[in-house]
């Protein structure tokens, strides 16, 4: 490709966008086969764990995806069909997702769940132990939904629109918005300095324990503070999607959602032509064309206006 070509593409914010929903499923399959396991089980069983194989302790097909994906893909149908993030909508798919038995649920989502149902109330209270990253992990669609949106005030509304759906913590919600933000500076084809010193930034400011500097972190846990040290540790000593994938999994723990964490930003930030083919090709089919035809219809949406009833 010529370069002016080349830069016309990767400056594409549909590629960006593309880049980001497949890399969030790619994420999530390559890491749902270590999931929960110590590094050095990792590096006995496969030296440096780089395919999509399936397996884990879910016992996975390979290019099977877990909630991380399946969740975004339900969000995504529903800001679809109401033009804006709508909890009660929100709430109503994610009840309805839970009924269709899937593969794994986190036990904040169910609780979250179970309390719409019982309730009728979209959103569960503040509570100080809701700091997992289950809201995180789905808020892709709402980062492509809104971009463009020149109010980031409504920005953080509809995320937290979403993620209070289930998690109502302002660790979670710094988090989460974080990554909002740093997908619309991918798409806008901000560098990694911008990123670095813009949305991360603000929320180490606001919020210190997120430091990702001085420890390597191995094992994160679900807790979203260390889930986000390693996906920012990862993005920012890796020089392709690749490697930063590679890099996030091969530290074990809650390595599906570090991994689908880590691909939304890094697929958004280098885009689709940066996915390895073999990871692509390995992804279940159906679910690749979900989030590319979402990807390609979130971004068009014009946010707020309703498309339907
Ligand atoms: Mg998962």
């Amino acid at each position: 490709m010529a370069a002016a070509a080349q830069e016309r593409y990767e400056a594409c914010p549909e590629n960006k966008a593309i880049g980001a929903y497949l890399g969030l499923a790619v994420g999530d399959a390559l890491g749902a086969t270590v999931e929960f396991m110590p590094p050095a089980k990792i590096k006995a069983l496969y030296g440096v764990h780089e395919s999509i194989t399936g397996g884990g302790w879910l016992g996975l097909k390979p290019g099977q995806v877990t909630d991380d994906t399946l969740m975004s893909l339900v969000l995504g149908e529903s800001i679809l069909k109401k033009g804006a993030v709508d909890a009660s909508a929100v709430a109503q798919s994610f009840s309805d997702w839970f009924v269709n038995n899937p593969v794994d649920i986190g036990k904040t989502v169910k609780r979250g769940i179970i309390h719409y149902r019982y309730s009728g109330t979209p959103y569960v209270a503040e509570n100080s132990s809701d700091a997992g990253n289950g809201a995180c992990m789905r808020t892709l669609p709402v980062a492509l939904a809104t971009y463009g949106l020149s109010d980031e005030i409504n920005v953080k509304i509809a995320s937290r629109d979403q993620a209070h759906v289930t998690h109502n913590n302002p660790l979670s919600d710094a988090a989460t918005e974080c990554v909002i933000q740093m997908i619309h500076a991918g798409l806008t084809g901000c560098d990694k300095y911008d990123i670095k010193h813009g949305p991360v930034k603000q929320l180490l400011n606001r919020f210190p324990e997120f430091n990702y500097f001085e420890i390597h972190r191995e094992m994160p846990s679900g807790y979203i503070v260390e889930t986000m040290q390693v996906v920012l540790q990862a993005f920012f000593t890796t020089d392709s999607f690749e490697d930063c994938l590679i890099n996030v999994v091969n530290r074990g723990g809650d390595a599906d959602t570090t991994g689908a964490i880590a691909g939304m930003i890094a697929g958004c930030y280098y885009g689709l032509e940066a996915i390895p083919a073999r990871w692509l090709s390995q992804l279940d089919h159906a679910v690749a064309d979900a989030c590319e035809l979402q990807a390609r219809a979130l971004l068009a949406l014009e946010y707020g206006k309703a498309v339907s009833a």
